[in-house]
Formats: structure tokens, C-alpha cells, sequence
């Protein structure tokens, strides 16, 4: 009998894997009061050759978040991509923006009024708008991208005025910790800011989308109102860098 090929047994992971995730997206969904249909999938890309990605995209992947530029350009030309929206999910440089915009679908880590600027300058030169969410560090941790809470709101006005770019909501990594609870206090400030925001209808802003959790937490952030999780390790194993 022919031995399984490494590939065969990567391939049968992640199959299995995207069935558990998916049966976990639904019940927590249906704890929350949603259905399955409520909360986006997105499969965190970074690190993650091609041939496992279009696995991921052949099994019914509809949504892919990558970190950097870079890696997400040189990877773009060989994955199955049709009908598939793709979010950049990392860091942002400033002087990276032209490279990004009109190759993605969402830039979801805008924390600062200077790169919406640039967004909005460089999607004015394609003649598109550019939909991003805005980053919160929700822990405060100095350590951490994401624009400070205090300012959030301050900073969507001033956003809202740029002519190419859209904030359609917003995205978050709370603090690591082990400790269920300290998560879910988080992610429920982040989905009362959310709810807030989006009861000012700010001309040009709309909040259709709350992006948290992640391999390790994102049951609970469903269950504390998230409709887009970014999982990576939980599809494809633990990372080599
Ligand atoms: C890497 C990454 C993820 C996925 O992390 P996992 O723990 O592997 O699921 C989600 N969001 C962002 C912003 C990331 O950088």
C-alpha cells in the first residue's frame, strides 16, 4: 500500500480542522442568538505556503487575512482567488500603502489618521475607495498597534471627511491571556463601542463589521457579538517562521 505523502496528511488536517471550526462558529453563534450565516470565517494566511492555502480555498474558504505586503503580493498570483475577498490584517507602513491598495478587499488595521490619509490619497490615484476597519488597542497596551479608545471617535470624524476611503467597522486583538473571563471583558467593551458608534451614523462610516477573535479565543468572541474571527494556527498548525 502507498505510504501517505506529508502533503496528503497537511491536506487531511486542514480539511478536518476547517469541519471542527466551522461546527464551533455555529454553536457559538446560535449561544449569541445568530446563526452560523452571522459570523464571517477568515483563514489567517501568514507563513502558509500556496498549496495549503488553495486546500483552505478549495474547502470552501471564502475570506483570507494575510500581515504583511510583501508576502501577500508574491503569494496572490498562485491562489484560487475567485469569488474569494482578501483582507490585510497586518501593520501597516505608511510608505507601503501604494503597494496595498487595490490588491485587497478591507485593510483592517488602520490606527492612525496619518495612514487613512495615505489610503485615501493612494485609492484617489486608482480612482477607487478603499474599505478599512479601524484598529482599537482595546487593552491599552503600549506594546500594541491599534488606535488608543480614547481617540476612536474623534479619529472616525476626521476619517469620515477623506474622499477614497470607508470605514466599514472595526477590528481588535486584546491582551494576551489565558483567562477567559479578562477576554471576554474586552471583547464585550469593543462590541458596546461598536454598538455606540454605530447609533451616531457618522456620514460616510458604517460599523457592518466587528472583527475579533482568534485560534484561541474566538468562541467567546462570538459570543460576545464578533461577525468576523481571523484564525490562523487552529486551520494550519502552529507557525514556523
Ligand atoms: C496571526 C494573526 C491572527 C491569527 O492568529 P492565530 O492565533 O494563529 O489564529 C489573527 N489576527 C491577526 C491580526 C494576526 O496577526
Amino acid at each position: 500500500m502507498k505510504e501517505k505523502s506529508f502533503q496528503d496528511e497537511q491536506f487531511e488536517n486542514i480539511e478536518y480542522n476547517l469541519k471542527t471550526i466551522n461546527e464551533k462558529i455555529a454553536l457559538s453563534a446560535e449561544k449569541s442568538g445568530r446563526t452560523r450565516d452571522d459570523v464571517r470565517f477568515m483563514a489567517v494566511t501568514k507563513t502558509v505556503d500556496v498549496f495549503r492555502i488553495n486546500k483552505a480555498l478549495d474547502c470552501g474558504i471564502d475570506l483570507i487575512g494575510e500581515n504583511k505586503v510583501q508576502e501577500f503580493l508574491s503569494k496572490k498570483p498562485d491562489l484560487k482567488l475567485e469569488n474569494v475577498e482578501c483582507h490585510l490584517i497586518g501593520h501597516l507602513q505608511t510608505n507601503k500603502v501604494s503597494k496595498i491598495v487595490g490588491e485587497v478587499d478591507c485593510i483592517e488595521s488602520v490606527d492612525s489618521l496619518k495612514l487613512a490619509n495615505e489610503i485615501s490619497k493612494q485609492s484617489s490615484k486608482l480612482g477607487i475607495t478603499t474599505n478599512v476597519l479601524v484598529e482599537v488597542n482595546i487593552g491599552g497596551e503600549e506594546s500594541k498597534t491599534g488606535l488608543p479608545k480614547e481617540l476612536l471617535e474623534e479619529t472616525l470624524y476626521r476619517i469620515s471627511e477623506l474622499p477614497s476611503i470607508k470605514v466599514v467597522g472595526l477590528m481588535t486583538i486584546p491582551p494576551f491571556s489565558q483567562n477567559n473571563a479578562q477576554n471576554r471583558k474586552f471583547f464585550s467593551n469593543m462590541y458596546n463601542m461598536y454598538v455606540d458608534i454605530r447609533s451616531k451614523k457618522i456620514h460616510n462610516i458604517t460599523m457592518d463589521i466587528l472583527s475579533m477573535g482568534m485560534s484561541g479565543d474566538y468562541e467567546d468572541a462570538i459570543a460576545c457579538g464578533s461577525n468576523l474571527v481571523r484564525i490562523g494556527s487552529a486551520i494550519f498548525g502552529p507557525r514556523i517562521y
